[in-house]
């Protein structure tokens, strides 16, 4: 449903799921530096172009922003752009400095790299370049977000981990984590809080904690709902304001991004209150509504609209939305 188009063609390797945020899949990037059994970009990592996402074609990309002014942000994900060599994300990125994509304020790069290789940012041989690119970019006006995959506070407590935090915080570029709740990695709501209080103590954003997604090996890593809201209040409760930017428990779901924001009593029923932190259509963000309330849901297909309601307030224009892409 995400795929766009430029001049009547698919674009290889480009998302646009929401108005404002393009996502750019570099062919160089298209694979990890680990492989987490919990990966839910397990298809870009199988061999099967079918089902792989990539781009080489810088020119496309750009063509592509230059022409959509709506969007603000650029998030290059992966496998992991961290990955690449520095001259391939200064082709990519370096062109979005010129006056025609002054609408791109952001430029988000996803990675695992802060954990898995910190060296890429302070040993390896093009680690001042890319350095430098961040430098760059920032000076020229752009916003740069280095989305950090985190998922225990272990994984920033080597000095090589915190350099390389320091090094990117130095070019002005800001770093927010993410991750998800995994079962037997994390579901626990005293190593979220120490994950949380040490980002923030190295100058981290914490930003979202997710739900583990309906794809992959999810059996195995899932936490029930209630579960995730109950391990995301908690450690919420043992940290300061600043650790709460942490939005979540969330699902990036087919229609959007979709917030666990509690579990309420309505009328004598017990409900699930939720809200689109993203959605398909910009006007169902904020919105709350209501799902009946369940011990053992694990995703956002597995809930059923609270007060004797047939359906979600989005699901017949997501039906729409769906059909028009088919
Ligand atoms: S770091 Fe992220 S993209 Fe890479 S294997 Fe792990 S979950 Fe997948």
């Amino acid at each position: 449903m995400n795929m766009p188009e430029l001049d009547g063609e698919v674009l290889d390797g480009v998302q646009h799921k929401y108005r404002e945020t393009v996502l750019f899949f570099p062919a160089q990037g298209q694979t990890c530096h680990s492989y987490c059994t919990f990966c839910f970009r397990w298809a870009q990592f199988v061999g099967d172009k079918d089902l792989k996402m990539a781009s080489t074609e810088a020119e496309k990309l750009h063509g592509y922003l230059q022409e959509h002014t709506e969007v603000t942000d650029l998030l290059v994900t992966g496998g992991d752009p961290m990955v690449m060599k520095t001259k391939h994300l200064v082709q990519y990125l370096e062109p979005l400095l010129e006056p025609e994509f002054d609408h791109i304020q952001t430029i988000r790069i996803g990675t695992k790299a802060l954990t898995f290789w910190p060296y890429r940012f302070v040993t390896d041989k093009d680690a001042e370049e890319l350095i430098d690119l961040f430098a760059k970019l920032v000076d020229g006006g752009k916003h740069v977000a280095i989305m950090a995959h985190y998922n225990h506070w272990q994984e920033i407590t080597t000095d090589i981990a915190e350099e390389a935090i320091r090094r990117i915080r130095a070019t002005g570029a800001e770093i927010r984590a993410q991750g998800p709740l995994i079962k037997h990695v994390n579901d626990d709501a005293d190593a979220w809080a120490k994950l949380w209080k040490k980002e923030v103590q190295l100058g981290i954003i914490p930003y979202y904690m997710f739900v583990e997604r309906d794809t992959g090996a999810k059996n195995y890593f899932e936490v029930p709902l209630v579960e995730a809201f109950h391990i995301y209040r908690e450690a919420m409760k043992k940290v300061s304001g600043l650790a709460r930017t942490a939005r979540g428990p969330s699902m990036s779901a087919g229609p959007g991004k979709v917030e666990i924001q509690g579990i309420a009593e309505i009328k004598g029923e017990k409900v699930f209150v939720l809200r689109f932190l993203q959605g398909r259509n910009p006007d169902w963000v904020q919105r709350p509504f209501f799902a009946k309330y369940s011990e053992t849901a694990t995703w956002l297909h597995e809930l059923e609209p609270a007060f004797g309601e047939e359906k979600f307030f989005f699901e017949d224009e997501f039906e729409q939305m769906k059909k028009g892409k088919s």
